[in-house]
């Protein structure tokens, strides 16, 4: 009886153990990119993450832009983004707020199961949009607007209140080190603990409501000169519950002259997100060209 028992307790073991990712090529995830409009070169980077994603081998790829800013009615009107049956929702998005029947479905389309992947900018969209904000917990806002995290020097998380310690912002550009704070992840299993992203923009104190925020990765935002950071890790991956479904947030990927989307850091944390929000697993293994603590990998 104890033997079974031992086994019982080993099997559950190896269970909870394995890597939760997969090499079988199941169907692949549908991702539906949405932009069209951003404070960012958005028809520069979209391709760039459509191209990351086909490469992958694990998706099939929608585009479905909205509206360009100041569009008419009749444009909006006219703008039908079908989230049912799409496995992810990546947003490459920072514009006008979306009419309320797009959000009606789009918050239905999360709670129901749905998922959803944010880059960068992303977070700064739709003030107001108290569904939106909840599922994405932190979001460049002002400091009176929410809670604000960050991960102290003994790895614990620090909860700021509204109104107070580091306001929203993002200082100069740089390569940043990355730390992983969630090993155990499927979207960050197998990383290493500290590696080196490509030339971002790294934002800083963000605000929101702040419930239910796991965070993946950190960055230490460096207070030098130039650099002008908090001196604080910053979250910079995490994901939040909502309803059904997940939403992941991720703050890489400024594009600016060097495109900080080619880092094969970001590339391959986003494809796993993508996934991950999909299926609840990750089949992109860690590639070979995967930044070191000290050293870059850009994928021109
Ligand atoms: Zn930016």
């Amino acid at each position: 009886m104890k033997s079974i028992l031992r086994l019982a307790i080993a099997l559950i073991t190896a269970l909870n153990l394995a890597p939760a990712t997969t090499s079988a090529a199941d169907t692949p995830v549908k991702v539906m990119i949405v932009a069209g409009q951003n404070n960012h070169a958005w028809q520069k980077s979209t391709p760039i993450l459509q191209q990351m994603l086909v490469k992958n081998g694990h998706f099939e790829v929608i585009m479905n832009n909205s509206p360009a800013s100041g569009a008419p009615a009749s444009a909006w009107d006219a703008w039908q983004p079908d989230f049912a049956g799409v496995g992810c929702v990546l947003l490459n998005y920072n514009g006008e707020l979306w009419p309320e029947r797009i959000r009606k479905a789009f918050t239905a389309y999360v709670a129901a199961g749905g998922g959803v992947v944010l880059i960068h900018a992303s977070n700064n969209a739709f003030t107001g949009w108290k569904e939106f904000e909840e599922m994405v917990g932190l979001l460049w806002r002002p400091k009176d607007f929410g809670y604000s995290l960050y991960f102290d020097d003994n790895g614990q998380i620090v909860r700021e209140q509204p109104g107070q310690g580091r306001g929203m912002g993002h200082g100069g550009q740089y390569d940043w080190v990355m730390t992983t704070r969630d090993p155990n992840h499927s979207i960050t299993w197998g990383l290493p603990l500290h590696w080196m992203h490509k030339h971002d923009e790294l934002y800083h104190g963000q605000r929101g409501p702040a419930e239910n925020v796991h965070i993946l990765l950190t960055a230490y935002s460096d207070p030098a000169p130039g650099r002008s950071g908090t001196g604080k890790n910053e979250p910079i991956v995490w994901w939040v519950p909502y309803g059904k479904g997940k939403v992941v947030v991720n703050l890489m990927g400024h594009v600016g002259e060097v495109g900080s989307v080619q880092c094969a850091g970001f590339q391959t944390v986003t494809c796993r997100a993508c996934e991950w929000v999909a299926t609840g697993h990750c089949a992109t293994p860690v590639p070979a060209d995967f930044p070191t603590a000290d050293k870059v990998s850009f994928r021109p």
